[in-house]
């Protein structure tokens, strides 16, 4: 079982771990603070010892750790784990915006809609909805709103209840999620851009680009 130091604190930038085994070119460590994909978000990238990372995955209790020189380590070694903490940044506050981006939805979008689909990338997150208006005409509210909301700032709660994690920001929605976030919505910034497209049929694709 590998302990999960991105849980416990998002922002480790730099961790000491044990290897635990290796199997082909994965490393398994005794604690990690790579993030492995799920969840909508990427995995980090990084170094171990100095060596890249080029993947990272869950496997039951195990993070599997991906790296370019595997015969470069061996079961027992001490090693010096460092995570590309601009890259991990970007996604923290693109996955926070998104959370953001939900209450938003709620407080602006006259009526119901649904959500039934999202992904984020370092540079954006999509979001694709289903709501039978077109969403166009509320966007300057949507912006406006996402960014006092930022300007105001509040924390980012997550809190474990059994094997769920959870995280709410202020007293906005209870929202299940796995995910790395900011402290602080402040953190996230203003919106640069939010672009909507028509998939037909009610389906629409939100897509959020972050100022900075
Ligand atoms: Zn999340």
């Amino acid at each position: 079982m590998t302990r999960k130091l991105y849980y416990e604190d998002a922002y480790m930038k730099e961790a000491k771990a044990k290897v635990l085994e290796i199997r082909e070119n994965a490393l398994l460590l005794d604690q990690t603070i790579f993030y492995p994909t799920g969840g909508g978000q990427p995995h980090d990238r990084g170094t171990i010892n100095g060596v890249e990372v080029l993947d990272v995955y869950k496997e039951g209790e195990n993070v599997w750790h991906v790296v370019a020189e595997p015969e470069r380590f061996k079961p027992g070694d001490e090693v010096e784990l460092k995570i590309d903490w601009d890259y991990r940044y970007r996604l923290m506050r693109i996955h926070s915006a998104m959370h953001l981006l939900e209450h938003v939805l709620n407080e602006v979008l006259p009526g119901k809609w649904e959500l039934y689909g999202s992904g984020m990338s370092a540079e954006k997150g999509r979001y694709d909805i289903l709501y039978q208006e077109n969403v166009n005409q509320y966007k300057e509210k949507m912006i406006e709103t996402f960014n006092r909301y930022v300007d105001e700032g509040g924390e980012m709660r997550i809190w474990w209840e059994g094997k769920t994690r959870y995280t709410q920001i202020r007293d906005f929605e209870v929202i299940p999620c796995g995910g790395t976030h900011v402290r602080d919505i402040k953190e996230i910034g203003h919106l640069k851009k939010l672009k909507r497209s028509s998939l037909g049929k009610g389906k629409q694709r939100l897509e959020l680009w972050l100022e900075g």
